[in-house]
């Protein structure tokens, strides 16, 4: 049956995106700046600006992989302003900053345990292997969420996006780092000459693995429409509304039930920041 197979797609692309992350982890970060020229490290830095990071903040960022962007995040807070004794003592009686980073794959949460440790964060990072769409933290229970180049990798979008607001406390903010579709014509075909030819090439050159890197540029552009349903339902909607795919997956961010929802292209739409509140 139809269901059957779409099963059997679904089933295929988690074991894909385990077995891919289980082969990168050890080269993410190197492949990441190699990939991005560096540039990753201003989205992200950019992604945690919005945030509005907090002394005492309960935190979840999914899909956090080697740790990028909690480490942004408790850089940040540690950064916010000098402390006083009195800042001390008033933290102490708040609860203590908790970062939790959840990825669904080991490997990667290995690598970010050993840099966390070099770079000398204590207890307010807590790692938790588990999967974006079902999540193990309580309802309410968060001031943020963050998800960065994670949400193209889950098979399932609308159940992340309906976990998120439901660990989110009142008032928390869901934000949403991804890669996106270029519109701007010449920059379109350097990004997919760069995309189809010089990302696998760069994988197998430096990391000895071709194929996990084709997936990765892959997946951006099946990115938001994962099944043929979807396609259909993103033609249609797109048809009616004249929408794009940054909107489509901002209507989608809407749908599970948040406001003020909003997202900011950078570099002529190569990635894209959505952001929603829980009110
Ligand atoms: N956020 C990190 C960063 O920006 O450097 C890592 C991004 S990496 C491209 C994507 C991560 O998503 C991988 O670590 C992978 O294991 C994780 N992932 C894929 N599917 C997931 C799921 N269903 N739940 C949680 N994490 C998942």
């Amino acid at each position: 049956t139809s269901f059957g197979f779409k099963e059997v797609r679904e089933e295929e692309k988690s074991r894909m995106v385990d077995s891919v992350f289980r082969n990168v982890a050890s080269n993410y970060d190197l492949m990441n700046d190699l990939m991005s020229a560096g540039l990753h490290r201003l989205w992200k830095d950019r992604l945690v600006s919005k945030l509005h990071p907090f002394h005492g903040m309960k935190h979840l960022d999914v899909a956090g992989g080697t740790g990028d962007v909690a480490f942004k995040i408790l850089d940040t807070i540690n950064s916010i302003k000098p402390r006083t004794m009195h800042d001390v003592l008033e933290d102490d009686l708040q609860e203590e900053t908790q970062i939790y980073v959840c990825d669904i794959n080991p490997s990667m949460l290995n690598v970010g345990k050993k840099r966390a440790i070099e770079r000398g964060f204590g207890k307010s990072l807590i790692w938790v292997e588990g999967d974006a769409e079902a999540l193990s933290f309580e309802d309410d229970s968060m001031d943020g969420y963050t998800i960065a180049f994670g949400i193209r990798n889950v098979t399932h979008i609308e159940k992340v996006l309906t976990e998120a607001y439901r660990v989110l406390k009142r008032g928390g903010r869901f934000l949403c780092l991804e890669l996106s579709h270029v519109d701007v014509p010449i920059f379109k075909q350097l990004y997919d000459y760069y995309s189809f030819s010089v990302i696998p090439a760069m994988g197998e050159l430096v990391a000895g693995d071709r194929a996990s890197y084709q997936y990765l540029v892959e997946s951006v552009r099946r990115f938001p429409s994962q099944s043929q349903i979807n396609l259909v339902l993103a033609c249609i909607t797109y048809m009616w509304s004249n929408s794009n795919p940054t909107e489509k997956f901002a209507s989608m961010i809407a749908n599970a039930g948040f406001q003020k929802v909003e997202y900011e292209n950078l570099v002529g739409g190569v990635v894209a920041i959505h952001s929603g509140l829980k009110l």
